[in-house]
């Protein structure tokens, strides 16, 4: 039996715009490739992943989440100032340019790029979309039950997913 309404480890294909409340659209697939997603390991933000919860195929709904459930909110302490030479040479570093470094106990850190200052960077742990409320538009094209081996990985394969 495969699963018609999202719960944990359904595998769900939706279509989704995002919209800040300034009315700028951030993001939208729609009208391109839809995004594939392992529900329940964290793969959404989380306001938006428990606002999936029980949804069936083919429904079309809005869902707001609030900064601190959405990317965080904004940590004005997060800034650091650090060489251009930190970066490799061949790096085309632009604002709101996402990577991964570690802090000092190995922990994977995301951190952004804020600005480019001559031979300096600011960079910052605060997402690109810190302290904004995130306005969703979710359509939901596909759910599916999960394998295994995409249990064990903690995201999809295949459509959408990881190729490896
Ligand atoms: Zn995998």
């Amino acid at each position: 039996m495969q699963p018609t309404t999202i719960a944990a480890d359904a595998v769900v294909t939706i279509h989704y715009q995002l919209t800040l409340d300034d009315g700028s659209i951030a993001d939208s697939s729609f009208g391109g490739e839809p995004l594939t997603y392992l529900h329940g390991h964290g793969n959404l933000v989380p306001g938006l992943e428990r606002q999936m919860v029980g949804k069936a195929v083919g429904a079309k709904f809005d869902a707001a989440v609030a900064a601190a459930d959405g990317y965080g909110e904004y940590d004005p302490d997060a800034d650091r100032t650090v060489p251009r030479s930190a970066f490799p040479k061949n790096a085309q570093l632009s604002p709101g340019m996402g990577f991964h470094t570690e802090d000092e106990q190995g922990h994977v850190v995301p951190l952004f790029v804020r600005e480019i200052k001559g031979d300096e960077v600011v960079v910052t742990t605060n997402h690109p979309l810190a302290g904004q409320r995130l306005n969703f538009t979710i359509e939901v094209l596909k759910v599916r039950k999960a394998t295994k081996e995409e249990l064990s990985h903690g995201h999809v394969h295949g459509p959408g997913g990881h190729h490896h």
